[in-house]
């Protein structure tokens, strides 16, 4: 089928990540016919450029670990992350649902045997899953089931009959949804505009995430009166260096392996086992607006080349790692006061080997889990990082069923969301991995509710 002929489908998906491909593939496995529509030339967006973590509860591979987690425990811990701001009937719904994620994951072929803790867990429940394959996965299902997908298309508006949503809107025209839209084109964190207007404290980190996330779904869903939820929370992701491309990520988190932060000035200014949300609005406002990660040769041996977010093989090999033999001369490298910085790792030491209480409250090594230890045997090392915009928590009022709600509760026939779009899962802050298991479990939870709804 061309494009030209095929004007006219069940249903229309907007944008090709996750969430978006999670929900083609199951429309058209419920025969459907479904189109998907990609603003750029090529699918993926965020989801493509992602560590790739799915934070899932009861699954083979903890138990295989001995990790003892449950579904209560999952919703307890993103509730506790999100500071009581996350819509717990939303949270129930990830937890119950979590596994159809595991079916398309398992489908696909795509996890590895990474497991850790991570921001807001308690316990190993960070699954490093490949990504790529899982996209492509999906993608190649939808296709073989007929979905059309129409890169370089982009929905510009909602077309409605008066009381429901019965297509999109783009350059080329309208193409007709009889039974509904999904929004899945992602959050904000490409518009400078919407940050400014939701988190202006926010808006210098450094734009992140897929290129085409500007928010288009979020104003489509505006124009019909849609509600917002968790937009004022919005954070950037702290731990990326400066220099980053777009091909590429640079996330580092070696506090939650043992490094401290430090300022320019030397000094330590936060808990490092808070989510790196919170510690991206904190870094934001240290001067120069970036943050060392300051570690020894033992934490240094923790690293795990290729996996997301603890790979300092590969930050080494793009000249990103400083070293110097001891902390006074990495000081000097990194132009900060070589005294300063050995009182501030002298003053940490004390506190991990309990003569002292840690005056930051640093208890653990991520959300108060692990055992501290000493920035003692050289080498030493720094990790120059800056806070990144990877991805907006916050977004569109929904029901559980991804019904788009608008500002006074009601919902918008025709019209479902899911993915980074989506407000209302994290509230104040985040769980590693709960975004990625968000797009999956309710992209395809928004092909159901239009299917079978
Ligand atoms: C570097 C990085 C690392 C991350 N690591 C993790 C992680 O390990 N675990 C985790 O849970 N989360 C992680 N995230 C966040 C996570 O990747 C995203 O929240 C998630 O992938 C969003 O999926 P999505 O399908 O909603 O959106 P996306 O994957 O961003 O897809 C949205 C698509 O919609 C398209 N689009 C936008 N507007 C339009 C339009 N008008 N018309 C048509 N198409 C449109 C976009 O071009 C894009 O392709 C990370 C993000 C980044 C950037």
């Amino acid at each position: 089928m061309t494009e030209r002929e095929g004007r006219e489908f069940d249903a229309i998906v907007v944008g090709g990540g996750l969430a978006g491909l999670a929900a083609t593939r199951r429309l058209a496995a419920h025969g459907r016919r479904v189109a998907l529509v990609e603003k750029r030339d090529r699918l993926g967006g965020s989801s493509a450029m992602s560590g790739g973590w799915f934070a899932l509860s009861g699954t083979t591979l903890q138990r295989r670990a001995g990790v003892e987690d449950s579904d209560d425990l999952f919703l307890a811990d993103m509730s506790e992350t999100g500071g009581g701001y996350a819509d717990e009937a939303l949270l129930e719904a990830l937890v119950h649902r979590q596994a159809n994620a595991v079916a398309a994951i398992d489908r696909a072929g795509a996890w590895t045997d990474e497991l850790k803790v991570s921001a807001g867990m308690t316990v190993a429940r960070a699954h490093l899953i490949r990504i790529g394959d899982l996209l492509a996965h999906l993608e190649n299902e939808a296709v073989a089931a007929g979905a059309m997908i129409l890169p370089a298309h982009a929905a510009d508006g909602l077309v409605t009959d008066g009381s429901r949503v019965v297509g999109i809107r783009s350059e080329r025209g309208v193409l007709v949804a009889n039974s509904g839209v999904v929004l899945a084109s992602g959050g904000f964190s490409r518009s400078r505009e919407l940050l400014e207007l939701f988190v202006p404290d926010q808006a210098d980190a450094m734009p992140y995430g897929g290129v085409g996330n500007t928010g288009d779904g979020l104003r489509m869903a505006w124009m019909l009166g849609a509600g917002l939820a968790d937009v004022g929370h919005v954070a950037g992701t702290y731990g990326q260096h400066a220099e980053t491309n777009d091909e590429e990520h640079e996330l580092l988190t070696a506090n939650y392996l043992g490094a401290i932060l430090v300022n320019l000035r030397g000094e330590r200014f936060a808990d490092e086992s808070e989510s790196y949300k919170d510690l991206g609005s904190a870094v934001l406002s240290q001067p120069g607006r970036m943050a060392f990660q300051i570690f020894d040769s033992v934490v240094r041996a923790r690293s795990k080349p290729g996996v997301p977010l603890s790979d300092m093989e590969r930050l080494e090999e793009l000249g990103h790692l400083v070293s110097a033999p001891t902390i006074p001369a990495l000081g000097r490298e990194l132009g900060i006061p070589p005294e300063r910085l050995e009182r501030t790792v002298a003053q940490y030491n004390g506190s991990v080997s309990g003569r002292h209480d840690d005056p930051l409250g640093r208890t653990g090594l991520v959300n108060g889990v692990g055992a501290l230890v000493p920035v003692a045997t050289g080498p030493f090392y720094a990790y120059p990082a800056v806070t990144a915009m990877t991805s907006t928590f916050g977004g569109l009022s929904v029901a559980v069923d991804t019904s788009v709600k608008r500002v006074d509760g009601s919902r918008i026939d025709g019209l479902c969301a899911a993915g980074e779009v989506v407000g209302g899962f994290h509230g104040a802050s985040y769980m590693t991995g709960t975004a990625l298991t968000k797009a999956l479990v309710f992209g395809i939870e928004a092909a159901d509710a239009i299917a079978l709804g």
